[in-house]
């Protein structure tokens, strides 16, 4: 790892990058606006600096890509409707626990009495299910292609096991989908995409071919200073070519063919459906419900429970910026009302949000 992360090789690359930045921004009469999908890709440009030094020729604009941060708020009000029933024990990752319902989050309904666990795998919360028979163990699945495998893992163990108080809440999404949707908004000018390396190791180059249709520059990168120089660069140069491809910068982890065991896993426990994004509504194709041979798991059927109206957060601007359509300093709440401490909204919990990352390495320029 540490050529990526090496200082004289990076400086080479941005040498390199510049004269192609600047050909480019002359062409286009304005900066590129290059699109980094990935939570994780939006920390690395702030914590490495590398989105400083771009800046007077690329505007980096952060995509759809914390899963935290598009999960709908009547998914968010529905789970936490869960907790407050007194035989159902729900479990969840910690970055769940301070998002805001509508009303309460995951903690302050622990605070009320409701029994709330933070578990560091699903696996985990199978174990709660065979220790608690009594009570029914409900996991709030949240995330992209990378965190489902591990869901449908503790699924079929459940099955396997005959483990039957153990629920699923699946509020997990395709990425794809997400990014067609973006392409599809003449209002948003996008000159290509940074594409997730993590998503990418599960479904492959060939997971993006659609993008491919589109012809728009895409290319999966890494997260360290020299795979985020060299992915701009391809991205840039990708530019010039009449047929764009998706160019696969992250080979260390991301096969062509993708994680083909954690795909067949994906499509036996999971079938798509159409769900809602935070920010862009209904996305056809873009969620993974519980399939048909494993609906005894699915805490949506099992459990109607009606929760409380959702409400929008007043002032939240998480809906624009999840869509790359603001920046968070658009946002009149960001660090003075809404902090990490006190988050109003979902992109400042998640450490992959964008105002979480904006509020602790960017300033308003
Ligand atoms: Fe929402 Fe807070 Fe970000 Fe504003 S600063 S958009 S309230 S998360």
């Amino acid at each position: 790892i540490a050529a990526f992360r090496d200082g004289t090789m990076s400086k080479k690359i941005f040498g390199k990058l510049v004269p192609l930045l600047v050909q480019k921004q002359q062409e286009l009469g304005r900066k590129l606006r290059i699109m980094e999908v990935c939570g994780t890709h939006t920390l690395s440009f702030s914590k490495t600096g590398v989105r400083d030094l771009l800046s007077p020729y690329v505007e980096l604009i952060s995509g759809p890509g914390c899963p935290v941060c598009v999960t709908n708020q009547s998914d968010i009000d529905q789970m936490i409707a869960y907790a407050e029933k007194e035989d159902i024990i729900v479990t969840t990752f910690g970055d769940m626990m301070k998002v805001p319902g509508s009303r309460l989050n995951l903690y302050q309904e622990r605070a009320n009495g409701a029994d709330v666990r933070v578990v560091h795998s699903p696996s985990e919360a199978v174990e709660l299910a065979k220790k608690y028979s009594n009570k029914k163990i409900v996991f709030l699945g949240v995330g992209f292609e990378t965190t489902a495998p591990s869901v449908a893992v503790s699924i079929k163990r459940a099955s396997v096991e005959r483990v039957n108080n153990y629920f699923v809440y699946s509020a997990h999404k395709l990425t794809p989908p997400a990014l067609c949707a973006l392409l599809e908004d003449s209002t948003h000018q996008l000159d290509g995409f940074l594409l997730p390396g993590h998503v990418s190791v599960i479904i492959g180059r060939k997971g993006w071919t659609v993008l491919e249709e589109k012809n728009v520059p895409a290319v999966i990168g890494g997260f360290e200073p020299v795979d985020l120089l060299t992915s701009i660069y391809l991205i840039a140069n990708e530019m010039n070519e009449k047929k764009r491809l998706i160019r696969n910068n992250y080979p260390r982890f991301v096969r062509e063919e993708g994680n083909v065991k954690a795909q067949n896993l994906l499509k036996e426990v999971f079938s798509v459906c159409s769900v809602k994004w935070r920010g862009f509504g209904t996305l056809p194709y873009s969620g993974m419900e519980m399939h048909a041979n494993y609906q005894q798991f699915d805490a949506k059927k099992q459990f109607a429970i009606e929760p409380l109206k959702s409400r929008v957060i007043k002032g939240c601007r998480c809906g624009e910026i999840v869509k790359g359509k603001e920046k968070p300093f658009a946002c009149k709440l960001f660090a003075k009302v809404c902090t990490p401490e006190n988050p109003l909204g979902p992109c400042m919990v998640s450490s992959e949000g964008t105002c979480f990352t904006y509020y602790q390495y960017e300033q308003e320029k």
